[in-house]
């Protein structure tokens, strides 16, 4: 009997344990089916907005290609946008929206590059959140909504590789950035541009691939074998260097007749030799001879290059014979100063030289997204600033002027820190002559390389 006993209870035991186990399951399944239940009803019914379909394209944006990309919702969305690095990715979040699209699954992967892979997920009530994964830092550079057409609500983001650098300001500017609302009235000014300079090349959503099926493990693995393209710039950082004026605009003329654009070109030469110099840069000048180019084309060949700093050489003059040293300027909508305008007022125009020049009205102006990059861009040059007047300061008249600010158009780059640097006063004796001395012009250059090294070790794009 004891051991029938004990047998039954083993045989219990165990068919308890069974017992516990089948219950588990069974708790874990309804959990499961009531979890997926919940997460239906979330997607569903109780958010008040739906993703209805999401498409990719391309447009051409001033030659570069640009991804678009179009989230359809059944009513405006509320968006807050974020980017991430490592690997980069474009986080969407949209307030009260699910995911209402049956066709596709909630992740799959995209093979319209920058995007390789989508995914949908709910990271708290109330916020349906899309991520978009990159296999570039591309930033988003462009960001409307169009009314319904056939399908939903229409938000579209263009995004495009402007280089490292202006991926960390858009994604300083975008943490710090509240959620918009996209879809309302105040959208004309970017439709206008899209209508005016775009044209979508493509629209469609590529389909999820399914993962190649596992083959055997392969004993050494390369780590070169299956990395997308190379880097475009793998070890070294960019730095554009703008020898202000040039050709049919002299820039200001000294006491003794020096031309600004013959310092500039003299000085900017010597910067590039010397931050080439450093290994760790390359340097790309606006101008290497004596040329006219217009403000807007300097900052385009900038950005062209992907370039992390610029920096525009500058020597002019003033009304008084005394005034001398050097100041920095980084761009501001109010000026530092009466003399700051002036200056400012008198650079931006180097461009009505030139003739009157119809693409001179600037579209980006009416970007949202650009008013944020540019104002964590004046941020950046604003460290960028002090970093170069603490090099300077022992220079003669270097501690005079200090950091000033005014709207000068040349500085406009929207993510890319950016600094203008009148290098003296040609109206000044002392100033002219110092500047037209190579070995004066050389020592300048190394504190001028000594501080972009400095704030790139510090706030740039890891090399
Ligand atoms: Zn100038």
């Amino acid at each position: 009997m004891r051991n029938e006993g004990w047998t039954l209870t083993r045989l219990t035991g165990r068919c308890l344990a069974c017992l516990s186990a089948m219950l588990v399951l069974l708790l874990l399944h309804l959990c499961m089916a009531v979890t997926a239940h919940a997460d239906a009803t979330t997607t569903n019914t109780s958010d008040s907005n739906g993703l209805t379909a999401l498409r990719l394209g391309t447009v051409s944006v001033d030659g570069q290609q640009a991804l678009r990309l179009v989230v359809e919702t059944n009513t405006p969305a509320t968006v807050k946008m974020s980017l991430l690095s490592a690997p980069y990715r474009l986080v969407i979040d949209m307030r009260d929206v699910g995911w209402q699209i049956d066709s596709l699954p909630k992740k799959g992967r995209l093979d319209r590059s920058p995007a390789t892979a989508y995914r949908f997920g709910q990271p708290e009530p109330g916020i349906g959140r899309l991520v978009i994964e990159l296999d570039s830092p591309s930033a988003p550079f462009r960001a409307f909504a169009l009314p319904p057409n056939k399908g939903g609500h229409r938000l579209v983001i263009d995004m495009a590789d402007n280089g490292r650098t202006a991926f960390q300001v858009a994604a300083a500017a975008l943490r710090d950035s509240k959620p918009i609302q996209f879809g309302g009235a105040d959208l004309t000014n970017d439709q206008r541009t899209v209508d005016a300079e775009t044209k979508m090349v493509a629209s469609a959503i590529t389909p999820p691939v399914p993962k190649p099926k596992q083959t055997k493990p392969t004993v050494t693995v390369n780590p070169a074998v299956g990395v997308p393209a190379p880097m475009k710039r793998p070890n070294r950082w960019v730095v554009f260097i703008d020898a202000g004026h040039g050709g049919k605009d002299p820039g200001a003329i000294g006491r003794a007749g020096t031309k600004e654009k013959d310092i500039t070109l003299a000085a900017a030469i010597e910067l590039a030799r010397q931050l080439q110099a450093t290994g760790h840069i390359r340097a790309v000048l606006s101008r290497k001879d004596d040329r006219y180019l217009k403000l807007r084309q300097r900052i385009k060949l900038a950005r062209v290059q992907n370039a992390d700093l610029f920096v525009s050489l500058h020597a002019d003059s003033a009304a008084s014979k005394s005034a001398h040293g050097m100041s920095v300027f980084t761009l501001s909508e109010t000026a530092s100063d009466k003399e700051a305008a002036a200056l400012a007022r008198n650079e931006n125009k180097a461009d009505l030289i030139g003739g009157p020049d119809l693409g001179v009205e600037d579209p980006e102006a009416a970007n949202e997204l650009l008013r944020m990059f540019q104002r964590e861009s004046m941020n950046q040059s604003t460290h960028f600033a002090g970093k170069i007047l603490r090099e300077i300061r022992n220079m003669p008249g270097g501690d005079k002027r200090g950091h000033r600010f005014a709207g000068f158009a040349v500085l406009k780059a929207p993510d890319m820190p950016s600094v203008l640097v009148e290098m003296g006063f040609l109206s000044n004796r002392e100033d002219e002559s110092n500047l037209n001395r190579e070995p004066y012009r050389r020592k300048l250059a190394g504190r001028l390389t000594d501080a972009i090294v400095k704030y790139l070790e510090e706030f740039g794009p890891e090399i």
